[in-house]
């Protein structure tokens, strides 16, 4: 059985296929509710961590290399996948393009949002380069924010804190 840094995961959902429903679709929609192991207010489909489904392969680009979520991810969708009767699925995994927070889905920023964590806006990976974009308030909207600590409690999440109602959260590190 595996163990995340938040205990024991929740079991792997079971979904019947719907009449009309390619094995791609069907199997989107079983990945579509696997949390995230860091994150589970959002699917790995939300974080746009699930890139292709074909018919013998899934393959799937992890959100941060070396994160220790990673395997947790794989996982996941592995246990997702034997629970709904497709344990000849493999999974691969590609690194190349990099994952990018431009890739999470627009349901999935809204998700992140209403779960208090900053989304970053589209388009923000790229100016990231450059620049450090101020992150939004996720409570109060206010972009009058200043980043406390890079290395927050997860790895992959920043420490920011509003100036306007003082209220600290997570933004997403952007890539
Ligand atoms: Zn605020």
């Amino acid at each position: 059985m595996v163990t995340t840094l938040h205990g024991t995961p929740a079991p792997a959902p079971v979904s019947t296929v719907h009449a009309g429903e390619t094995p791609a679709v069907h199997i989107r929609a079983i990945l579509a509710n696997v949390p995230d192991p860091e994150i589970p207010a959002v699917s790995v489909v939300d974080l746009g961590i699930v890139r292709e489904i074909g018919a013998e392969v899934v393959t799937i680009t992890p959100t941060y290399t070396g994160c220790p979520a990673t395997i947790a991810i794989e996982q996941s969708i592995r246990a997702a996948l034997d629970a709904n009767g497709y344990s000849d699925i493999a999974i691969a995994t590609t690194l190349s393009p990099p994952w990018s927070t431009d890739w999470i889905s627009d349901e999935g920023r809204e998700k992140l949002r209403a779960y208090g964590i900053a989304p970053p806006p589209k388009g923000a990976a790229a100016a990231s380069l450059k620049n450090q974009a101020a992150a939004e308030c996720p409570r109060c909207g206010s972009s009058n924010t200043e980043e406390v600590s890079r290395f927050g409690s997860p790895p992959c999440k920043a420490l920011w804190r509003c100036r306007s109602c003082a209220e600290p959260f997570d933004r997403f590190k952007c890539h």
